[in-house]
């Protein structure tokens, strides 16, 4: 079995971690109704996606169950 041949410092340790950071995730703006959405992904609030509706969203609805 491959073993390490010495012990990691404590520096080492940390200095490798410094580089596991989540990123946070990137949120765009709807251009019809300015809301935050996920990039690629119709908005959850007017249902358009590349100018175009593609998904029929009743206005001031509330939050519906998706199938
Ligand atoms: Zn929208």
């Amino acid at each position: 079995m491959p073993h390490p041949k010495k012990q990691k410092t404590h520096s080492k340790t940390h200095m490798g971690r410094a580089h596991l950071a989540l990123k946070k995730n990137t949120l765009n703006k709807c251009p019809k109704c300015g809301s935050a959405i996920k990039p690629h992904t119709a908005c959850s609030e007017c249902g358009f996606y590349k100018g175009r509706e593609v998904e029929k969203k009743e206005l001031k609805s509330t939050t519906k169950k998706t199938k």
